[in-house]
This record gives C-alpha cells, sequence and structure tokens, in this order.
C-alpha cells in the first residue's frame, strides 16, 4: 500500500475543510493556537512511518491523555476498575454533569471527564509521584524523552475549571473520590496538559495497535485480553456523543481530544495520529475527522 501517496490525496481532498470550526477557547491557552495547523503520521507495526504536515508540531493532547491513564488503572486496579465506573457510552458531553447526578456519582466509562477523574484518584493512590510516574511512561511509549507538559495550559485550565471542579465535587460526594480533590484536579489538569506530536502519539498508541503482544512498558504490564478491552472502549466512548459517529465514518477504535488530536489504531496493522485545532460543536476535530474518514475509506482498512 502507498501510504504517502494517500496521505497526500487526504491533504489535498480535505483543504476546503481548513476553515471549518473553532479551536477549544474555554481553556484560555488554548485559545492562543494557531488554528490553521494540520499533521498526520500514521505508524505500521512492519516498522513503517509516514507522516504529512505539521505532523511534527506539538500540541496539547488534552482527553488523548484518559487512554494512557486507564491503562496505568487497569494496569493497577484490574477488573475492580469496574466498581468504580461503568464502560458504556455515554451519549452526552465529556463533561455532562446530569448524568453523574443521575447515576449517583458512577462515571459512565473512563473517556469521559467524570470517568477519567476517578483514574486520577486511583493513580493517585498507588503513586507516590504520578505526574513524573505519567510522564515517563509516554516519553517510554512515544520513544521521545523530551516530550513534558504545558504548565501554563494546566494552570490556565485550573484557574477557570469550574465544570470540572464541579463534577469532582459531584464524585466526592458520592464516595467516588478518596483523596484529596484538589490533588485530584491538578493531575487531572496536568495529564490532560501533557504536549506532543502525531508522531508521538502515533508511536505511543502503536502497542494498543499490537493486541497480539501482551503490553509491558516500564513495569506497566496488560494482557492481550486487556487490550483488546481497551480498544473496546475507545471504540464505544472514544468521541463522547460522537462516539457513534466516528465508528460509522472512521471505523477505528480512537481517542480525540480538544486540543484537535485524534489518535486511532487499527488491531494487527497500524496507529495513526491526526491532529487540526479547529472543532465541531462536539468538540472533535473536523479536518482530523474527516482525514481519517478518507484514510479508511481509500486504505479499506478499517476493523469493520
Ligand atoms: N481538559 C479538558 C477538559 O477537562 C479535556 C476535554 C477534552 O479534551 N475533551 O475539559
Amino acid at each position: 500500500m502507498n501510504y504517502s501517496a494517500i496521505l497526500e490525496t487526504i491533504k489535498n481532498e480535505i483543504a476546503p475543510y481548513a476553515r471549518l470550526g473553532h479551536q477549544a477557547d474555554y481553556i484560555p491557552a488554548l485559545a492562543r493556537v494557531n488554528p490553521d495547523q494540520f499533521g498526520i503520521c500514521l505508524q505500521t507495526l512492519d516498522g513503517e512511518t509516514c507522516a504529512i504536515g505539521d505532523a511534527d508540531v506539538r500540541f496539547s493532547i488534552q482527553s488523548i491523555s484518559k487512554v494512557f491513564s486507564l491503562a496505568l488503572a487497569l494496569h493497577f486496579e484490574g477488573e475492580g476498575l469496574w466498581t468504580r465506573m461503568g464502560r458504556e457510552p455515554s451519549g452526552s458531553a465529556f463533561n455532562s454533569l446530569v448524568q453523574l447526578e443521575y447515576e449517583h456519582g458512577i462515571p459512565r466509562n473512563p473517556l469521559i471527564n467524570a470517568g477519567a477523574l476517578v483514574t486520577a484518584d486511583v493513580l493517585l493512590a498507588h503513586l507516590d509521584h504520578p505526574e513524573e510516574f505519567f510522564i515517563d511512561f509516554l516519553r517510554t511509549l512515544s520513544g521521545n524523552p523530551s516530550i513534558g507538559y504545558n504548565i501554563e495550559v494546566a494552570v490556565s485550565e485550573h484557574s477557570c475549571g469550574y465544570m470540572n471542579a464541579a463534577i469532582a465535587n459531584l464524585l466526592k460526594h458520592y464516595g467516588n473520590i478518596h483523596g484529596d480533590l484538589e490533588r485530584v484536579l491538578h493531575l487531572y489538569f496536568m495529564m490532560c496538559a501533557v504536549e506532543m506530536s502525531c508522531r508521538d502519539l502515533a508511536h505511543a498508541f502503536l502497542p494498543f495497535a499490537n493486541h497480539q503482544q501482551p503490553f509491558r512498558y516500564d513495569g506497566i504490564a496488560l494482557t492481550t485480553s486487556q487490550i483488546k478491552r481497551m480498544n473496546a472502549i475507545m471504540q464505544t466512548c472514544g468521541f463522547y456523543d460522537e462516539a457513534g459517529e466516528f465508528s460509522y465514518l472512521v471505523g477505528l477504535p480512537g481517542k480525540s481530544g480538544v486540543g484537535g488530536g485524534i489518535a486511532a489504531i487499527c488491531p494487527s496493522r497500524y496507529a495513526i495520529a491526526v491532529w487540526s485545532p479547529r472543532l465541531n460543536a462536539k468538540g472533535n476535530s473536523i479536518m482530523g475527522m474527516k482525514a481519517l474518514e478518507l484514510f479508511t475509506t481509500l486504505t479499506a482498512e478499517s476493523i469493520f
């Protein structure tokens, strides 16, 4: 398959979408990002890498971090994790409060904010220095020792993160946050504020495409069965209330973030990451979704 030619075709075909949507501005530091950027990187399990556009520019991974924190929480807690959260699609916004109250403080799944706040609480219970541990884990997975947190983004979000604080308070009220609330929020905002490029993300997601091999990085081990289950959760819950649409258009397990990134995998084949900051109303990258839709159409490689 000539992946380079396919990526070039995609770049040309998505040009008409370049000015649609706006970047996230509810996190003040993200409002300053140049919205007119686009990058894509494919990493196959055979070792082929293909990148175009701004594939090496680092951006705020935001909710994509929820996949990595879930991997750690599954390693630490195993199936016990599911006593504290569900694994059903939410069908609602990533920061919805209503559903959480209705369901008595049990988040629908780990890939919405409520679930990721509980996951952060789990990491705090198991790790003395979770921020350092998390970034080291991502450095190992991506093979890039220079990735790090953008503290300005984390502080910026924390300073006006009223919805996340409300979710955390509700979780605490229902007994589903065991540690200190401010500490949980700090870790959560830091994990969202990691900066990686499409190339870094494609590398870091590749182990999730390799479900025939147990996952073993920096002492973190996941069984092939746990990787299979993580992919199932990405497929059904990775795009909030647009999970069905992403499944329909693209057909890959993946995760988006309000920084405009999307990372996805094709089991036994490849990992792919795409980034463009302009978002649709659901908080997913417009060019990113279109690019991935074209990719699985042109290659005829998806899980369906
Ligand atoms: N940090 C963002 C928030 O909590 C992450 C949301 C996202 O990427 N969907 O609101």
